[in-house]
């Protein structure tokens, strides 16, 4: 018999387990052994072998390989010698290797932030109730869920109350299906319909629930169907799709030129093969074959370090949105604030509010226990360890009892609980119904403006001017107010609902609590203000409380507005888009509102970030550019959701985030300035130099080492520079800007002029100037200097790229370690080339004498001089650091 259709009894006796108390902790270790982890086996990864094939499918390197080919051919048939072959076939190994390393640095790095997102799941375990990494759970274990949640495994219900649970992972059906542990289901019951059953995978939206744990890891539904559980999507982000596009673009212009350069060189009465070879090799040396690799590598190096910053990304193009992000909408509790509440006042009626400290009275002390009995919070002693468990607002209730003197488990245990609504964000309530010596009461805590009074009742009218001036008293104060009413009844009434229960209350009394904020709140307001980012406050608080500490932050200023949900509900989509700018402040505002305001926002062209906790958050998550839950306090659902998760749930790390993707932008730009500018003049110094009947100046097994040693390798580098030190002073990259705006088409056009300017200066001095008694001005002389000159340009080039502004001197030249080991090694394979007879006979090269080197290597170190002379007048007109 299936788990569906078993009593209870039977299930708890066939898992050895205990229905109040759960597994014993050695019981669970030994089924842990003999189960294995409650985790889906991974999907297999393309291994080496499978990575090595897309290497050499891709188009440059077919290029290459022909080239290889042809340069055989050329070796056998003419007598050439076999070194053009071997050395572009090296150069095909070499870019492979790269390639695959730099893949797997990146996957690793993807692969770490797969196990951040363990979730972990609520167990009774030897009677105590305690949060366990879901991964640890076995059959048998009893466990508890609520809204937001994540099902860590299968599971038979024992008790429900108002669950539903969305199991379109597993069945398809995106309608949350109702749970009832009292359901019974037969085994022929498809999925859908198993009532009483509870699906790993599948996502709690309301409710709660406690249920014995059949099944885990493989042995579940979900596992049975292994589906993707590989949550961090590997898509292509926006900016990398842009740059395999350009790619395309730059391939056809380098085959282009390769097409003129063959023209012009049979023109000039080249032999077909050689220009074959020429044309070839040139088409591929134009295209920057490493862009797409190091593009990934900057994206997987700024996600670690964003996970070092406490952001990890669950989608890669989050990391670009973040860079553009110009709002961040942001909640107040625990994110703004440090979620630590702590009661500093409390109002019982009829009489004077009560700092947390003074002596209670019976009336202050009946209400907290009131309060008390309405929370799901619990503190428990385990071995001595304190282990609080549920949300900070009513941990702050159970905290004062306990300081009062008080236990819970004693009052739960003398007013057992036989109901529960439970708190949602959009009531803004939550009910419990207790048994009471004389029959029941019906327990209603929750937001002052929410709670239905009895307009009978006398205290209502008679309290109600006292109530709302007390309650805008505590607000004002920046402290959160919650409110109570009861009714009691002699019997259970029939129709356990709100309609019922959240109807005509008897107010009690309210309680203040303090939820100070984070000490870096107020600084990344201004952080995020300077860089010309708008935060906005959304927030389930009273207005009151919600624009105190907006205030305090910096958030809500002189001109800007301050708005209820209630007053955002009357305002049209259109009113909204015109007004979103002014508004900073939302309070009382439902999870469902969040999504009208980043729309109203997105409406104006805005990028946003938003955050959210909640299962209602999760549309509004969806929509957002960036869209932020919270690690510690999130519940699964929104974290399913997101685009990033906060594993300190800190609005300064959304600060730090968008710092590092506006860094990410950057370093793809100054990687492009770099490559960019070399592969372009490449392309006109061949062009220009065959136009003028000066034969090549650098052969095809030449351009194809200056573009692996001297671009690929220090190019990699560019990765790891950090900051640029205004970027957070300049405004949001606009969403729509191309890759080459601001300026910087421009610079990669002068780059490239500048470098074919030298290098054919070089060339044509090499080629027609005698400069030296020793070695005579020749074609081969030219080349040389050609090669050298194109090489260590372009290594030199890396040092002016590193900033837009900043002088290399200021920056220092070994402020990145890694790049300035990779480019002196390239630097000197150059000159090993050059002057090592073996290599100078591979790469056709020859001699140069002490005159041609000081010529070479003054005309290398022009660029350098240019751009510190730009950046000077760049600097001196104000714009830069
Ligand atoms: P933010 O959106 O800034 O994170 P929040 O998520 O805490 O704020 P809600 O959870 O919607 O906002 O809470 C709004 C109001 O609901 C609070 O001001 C409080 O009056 C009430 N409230 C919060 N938690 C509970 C609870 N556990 N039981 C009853 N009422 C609660």
């Amino acid at each position: 018999m299936k788990w569906m259709e078993r009593t209870l009894e039977d299930i708890f006796k066939a898992l050895g387990t205990d229905q109040e108390k759960g597994l014993r902790n050695e019981q669970a270790a030994e089924l842990l052994r003999q189960k294995g982890f409650n985790e889906f086996e991974e999907e297999k990864k393309e291994g080496i072998g499978a990575k090595l094939m897309h290497q050499l499918s891709e188009v440059t390197t077919i290029i290459l390989i022909i080239a290889a080919v042809i340069s055989a051919y050329l070796a056998i048939s003419e007598g050439h010698g076999y070194a053009e072959p071997l050395v572009i076939i090296a150069i095909v190994a070499l870019n492979a290797v790269l390639g695959i390393r730099q893949e797997l640095s990146a996957e690793k790095a993807l692969d770490a932030l797969k196990n951040m997102n363990t979730p972990t799941a609520k167990v009774i375990r030897e009677g105590v109730l305690q949060p366990l990494h879901s991964k640890e759970l076995v059959p048998g274990d009893i466990i508890v869920v609520e809204a937001g949640d994540l099902i860590p495994a299968d599971a038979r219900l024992i008790e429900s109350a108002n669950l539903l649970v969305e199991e379109s992972a597993l069945t398809g059906e995106s309608v949350p299906s109702e749970k009832n542990a009292r359901a019974e289901v037969k085994e022929s019951a498809p999925l859908g319909d198993r009532f009483n059953m509870l699906f790993s995978g599948c996502l709690v939206t309301n409710g709660r629930g406690r249920a014995v744990v059949v099944a885990t890891g493989m042995e579940t539904e979900m596992g049975k169907i292994a589906a993707l559980l590989n949550n961090t999507k590997k898509s292509k982000t926006p900016l990398q799709q842009r740059l395999i596009e350009l790619g395309k673009k730059l391939s056809v212009v380098a085959v282009a030129a390769g097409a003129i350069i063959f023209g012009i060189g049979m023109y000039h009465g080249e032999t077909i093969m050689d220009m074959l070879m020429t044309a070839v090799s040139l088409a591929v040396a134009a295209v920057p074959e490493t862009l797409p690799v190091i593009v990934t590598v900057t994206l997987a190096f700024g996600i670690q370090n964003m996970v070092r910053k406490n952001a990890i990304i669950r989608r890669i193009p989050a990391v670009e949105a973040l860079g553009s992000a110009s709002v961040i909408c942001s909640d107040k509790t625990g994110t703004l604030t440090q979620n630590q509440m702590t009661i500093k006042q409390i109002w019982a009626v009829s009489h004077k509010p009560k700092a947390d400290t003074d002596a209670f009275l019976d009336t202050e002390t009946e209400l907290l226990k009131l309060f008390s009995l309405a929370s799901n919070a619990s503190i428990e002693k385990n071995q001595g360890e304190e282990t609080i468990i549920g949300d900070p607002t009513e941990t702050a209730i159970i905290r004062l009892l306990q300081a009062k003197g008080m236990n819970k488990s004693q009052l739960e245990a003398k007013y057992p609980r036989v109901h529960e609504l439970p708190f949602d964000s959009s009531r803004k309530l939550m009910t419990t119904v207790h048994r009471t010596e004389e029959g029941y009461i019906s327990i209603t805590k929750g937001a002052f403006d929410r709670i239905p009074l009895d307009p009978h009742a006398a205290c209502t009218h008679e309290h109600q001017a006292e109530a709302n001036h007390i309650h805008d008293q505590f607000a004002e104060q920046a402290l959160r107010v919650l409110a109570l009413g009861y009714k009691r009844y002699d019997e259970l009434p029939e129709q356990l609902d709100a309609a019922e229960l959240e109807q005509g209350l008897r107010f009690a009394g309210l309680v203040g609590m303090i939820d100070p904020p984070r000490p870096e709140s107020k600084a990344a307001v201004q952080a995020a203000k300077a860089a010309g980012i708008k935060t906005v406050m959304i927030t389930g608080d009273h207005m009151a409380t919600a624009s105190a500490i907006a205030r305090e932050i910096g958030i809500l200023e002189e001109e800007d507005l301050a708005i209820s949900g209630a007053e955002l509900e009357r305002m049209s989509d259109e009113e909204l888009k015109q007004k979103v700018r002014d508004i900073s402040v939302y309070g009382r505002v439902s999870p469902e509102d969040k999504i009208r305001i980043v729309q109203a926002w997105q409406a104006n062209g805005e990028v946003v970030a938003m955050t959210g906790d909640g299962v209602n958050d999760a549309p509004a998550l969806k929509a957002a550019d960036v869209g932020t839950a919270m690690g510690i306090t999130g519940t699964d659902v929104a974290k399913s959701a997101s685009d990033m998760v906060l594993t300190d749930d800190n609005f300064a790390t959304i600060v730090d985030a968008v710092a590092e993707g506006r860094r990410v932008y950057e370093n793809i730009r100054k990687t492009l300035y770099f490559l960019l500018s070399c592969n372009f003049s490449e392309i006109l110094i061949m062009i220009i130099a065959v136009a003028l009947g000066w034969g090549l100046p650098v052969i095809a097994i030449q351009l194809l080492l200056i573009n692996v040693v001297a671009d690929g390798i220090p190019g990699f580098c560019l990765s790891r520079e950090k900051m640029e030190p205004d970027a957070m002073r300049q405004k949001p990259i606009p969403k729509q800007a191309g890759i080459f705006s601001n300026g910087l088409g421009k610079k990669i056009a002068l780059q490239a002029g500048l470098y074919t300017i030298l290098t054919l200066a070089g060339f044509y001095v090499g080629k027609f100037v005698t400069v030296s008694d020793h070695i005579a001005a020749s074609h081969e002389v030219g080349q040389t200097m050609a090669f050298v000159i194109l090489g260590w340009s372009s290594v030199v080039h890396i040092f002016n790229v590193r900033s837009n502004t900043q002088s290399i001197f200021s920056i220092g030249f070994m402020s990145n370690l890694p790049l300035f080991w990779c480019a002196m090694l390239s630097i000197f394979i150059i000159f090993g080339v050059a002057v090592i007879p073996g290599m100078m006979s591979i790469f056709q090269l020859v001699s140069l004498s002490a005159v041609h080197w000081l010529i070479v290597t003054l005309l290398s170190i022009v660029p350098l001089v240019v751009v510190e002379l730009m950046k000077l007048r760049m600097r001196a007109n104000g714009k830069g650091a």
